[in-house]
């Protein structure tokens, strides 16, 4: 672990804050807890938390002795002074002779003296913070030390790795308790430069920043050199079959049995972040890692992420990949199973109410090829990635020592259910569309864009697909929510192809098609080019065809049901005239989309079409619009609001009327029009 200190950087810090108004020693403060947040091997996604004593002073001029220490939500790596509210040290002092605090009494006690009472919440560890008297402390969750506290027996290790400098803590959940353990230790030899926390992580001190963050690196590097030093030869490597499977072929199965049913041909789905490297797959591939799996999470607080612990499945083979989605679907059962068993047992040790989470494992070890992290949105779904790699870290640093033996789950259970995490997740509601993937072909019109935007604010995520890739970046940039843009010539099944095969690189799978790319080409039928027709029938019947095609594909591995909605057009029910080469392919396509309904409702696929007309686009340019209404003598806004209602019908319209049928989950087969009312164009 490299120390990262230095002093031009952290004076250049003081002095930029100065002129904000804070002082030296908060300013310090922000700059070495920047230093340990930005390195995922000691502070990973919440893992860790710091604190500075200082005086502050109030509205009215009063001034406090003051812990400023991480708050909630903040970033170590990128956090700010106000990211460390200050909380009056006399307060949190008293409470150490107390007997007992419970969680929300502790949560009260820190809002209660805060100095500004809008701060994000002061971190669970606030207490132990205070408790001890340095004036820096710093606490990671390093993997080198949960390398050497992730064992049976960790006291005599931790003391012979770390001699009497270090001072141990047996396990005690974070909290009043621990923090009174923490601080009973510390008084017991008041020499010591930090404690070491059994199954959880470290702790160092100093007078000032630069000593606590000195003796944090030291300590890690002791620990790193101890496990290099030590290591014992690696465990076997498992027999992997000859061919192997590849990421995509496998995705979208697991993608479809990670999901959580609701009971009805509905479903909970996730995204996945596939996630690989040679040190990943090195370490998947150990014969034991079903085990190491097995045996949970290597420190407490990855349970929120990763539940608890990864899934491990075997490796699939390319020659029997037909049989691996009942291999995936086995063994996301059994997870599911002990998962519940897992809540049941400790739930039903007290009388404390509390709503099961869903069962579904949230990383998944495939060994030769990597790993999948799930979320219910690709954040999420990263940051369990993310987990996993600190997780073998861990893992491969304690079992080249001794044996990974890392918190029981019994022990576990309280933190994963602790109170304080169930109301933050309560109130983290999802969106209607939170956990799906939408494609939308000529995404990057004014239809497409308005639709995938509609989708991505509904909480999907859209692929979204344009002849123009860079017109197709941008309309993912303002669509928003994590989207991606990908440049396809879709009349090409192998670019069409390309496309899915992205959107399952990125998010696992595909769950909602929205088969939008078309074109209009113009001349009277019986003397029209028969190259031209043809070519109008590539896209606007052939290429809506293969985009289905490769969406029932994946959406029937998901086995979780889907949407396929096509862009039908007015063209397809009332003809205009001059206008069959488009009119007679999207008629097709209407017939297409009742096909699909037919043949694949017995999947829980739906198949719709939306019947737009008069829609500014690319289709309907400006210029055309200038033309058309001067060319019948009305203004452009009659020639636009020429229907039943007198309004013009927006892309937005139609976008709403996409999303209706993305929503609607027992209506297929039908076409909603989306044209302000034109009877000669209603459907009987
Ligand atoms: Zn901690």
């Amino acid at each position: 672990m490299k120390n990262l200190w230095n002093d031009d950087a952290a004076e250049k810090l003081v002095a930029d804050y100065a002129k904000k108004g804070v002082g030296r020693d908060l300013a310090l403060r922000v700059y070495t807890t920047r230093l340990l947040g930005g390195v995922p091997q000691l502070v990973l996604h919440g893992g860790g938390n710091t604190s500075c004593k200082i005086k502050a002073t109030d509205l009215v001029g009063d001034e406090w002795d003051v812990l400023c220490v991480k708050g909630s939500g903040w970033d170590m790596a990128v956090i700010e002074p106000q990211g460390l509210p200050a909380v009056k040290m006399g307060a949190l002092l008293k409470a150490r002779k107390l007997d007992r605090l419970s969680d929300e009494d502790m949560v009260a006690l820190q809002r209660a003296n805060l100095i500004d009472p809008a701060s994000p919440n002061p971190s669970v560890e606030t207490l132990l913070h205070a408790f001890l008297p340095h004036k820096f402390v710093d606490h990671t969750h390093s993997t080198a030390i949960l390398a050497i506290v992730d064992q049976e027996d960790s006291k005599p290790l931790v003391a012979k790795v770390f001699g009497a400098k270090m001072g141990y803590v047996p396990y005690i959940m974070p909290g009043f308790d621990l923090a009174k353990a923490a601080a009973d230790v510390f008084d017991a030899d008041p020499a010591v430069e930090g404690l070491i926390l059994d199954k959880h992580g470290i702790f160092t001190f100093g007078d000032d920043a630069r000593q606590a963050y000195d003796r944090m690196i030291h300590y890690v590097n002791v620990a790193e050199d101890y496990v290099a030093k030590h290591a014992k030869p690696k465990a076997a490597k498992a027999a992997l079959p000859a061919r192997l499977a590849s990421p995509a072929v496998i995705a979208p199965m697991l993608r479809g049995a990670v999901a959580a049913p609701r009971g009805e041909g509905r479903f909970d789905r996730m995204i996945s972040d596939f996630r690989t490297s040679d040190a990943i797959v090195d370490f998947i591939n150990s014969a034991e890692i079903a085990d190491y799996a097995q045996r949970g999470v290597s420190t407490p607080d990855l349970s929120i992420r990763i539940k608890t612990g990864p899934m491990a499945v075997p490796a699939p083979d390319a020659d029997k990949v037909g049989d691996y989605k009942a291999v995936i679907e086995s063994h996301v059962d059994a997870f599911a199973k002990d998962y519940r068993a897992y809540f049941e047992t400790n739930d039903a040790l007290d009388d404390v109410k509390r709503t099961m989470l869903d069962p579904m494992p949230r990383l998944t070890l495939v060994p030769g090829l990597g790993m999948f992290g799930h979320g219910r949105t690709l954040k999420d779904a990263k940051i369990a990635s993310d987990v996993g790699e600190m997780w073998i870290e861990a893992v491969r640093g304690a079992e080249a020592v001794g044996r990974f033996h890392p918190l029981s789950k019994a022990d576990l259970f309280p933190l994963e259910y602790w109170s304080l995490e169930q109301a933050k997740l309560a109130s983290n509601k999802p969106k209607p569309l939170t956990g799906q993937v939408v494609l939308i072909t000529g995404g990057a019109g004014a239809i497409g864009a308005a639709t995938a935007k509609l989708f991505a604010d509904n909480g999907a995520h859209a692929v979204v697909v344009d002849l123009d890739a860079e017109k197709a970046a941008d309309a993912a940039r303002k669509a928003g929510n994590n989207s991606i843009g990908v440049g396809a010539d879709i009349t090409d099944p192998a670019q069409m192809r390309a496309a899915f095969d992205k959107a399952i690189a990125v998010f696992g799978g595909v769950d909602i098609l929205v088969s939008n790319a078309g074109a209009a080409w113009e001349g009277r039928i019986g003397e029209l080019d028969d190259a031209l027709l043809r070519k109008s029938f590539e896209l606007n019947f052939f290429a809506h065809q293969s985009a289905a095609q490769n969406a029932v594909r994946i959406m029937l591995e998901q086995g979780t049901g889907g949407a396929l909605l096509f862009n039908t057009s007015k063209q397809a029910v009332n003809p205009g005239p001059k206008f069959g080469a488009y009119g007679v392919p999207k008629a097709a396509t209407l017939f297409l989309s009742r096909q699909y309904a037919l043949d694949y409702g017995a999947h829980g696929i739906r198949s719709n079409a939306v019947n737009a007309d008069r829609i500014r686009s690319g289709l309907l340019t400006d210029a055309m619009i200038a033309s058309r209404s001067g060319a019948r003598g009305v203004s452009e806004k009659d020639y636009m609001s020429g229907n039943l209602l007198g309004q013009e019908v927006t892309a937005q319209d139609v976008a709403q009327a996409f999303l209706h049928h993305a929503l609607a989950d027992r209506t297929t087969a039908d076409v909603t029009t989306v044209d302000g009312g034109n009877i000669a164009a209603a459907l009987r």
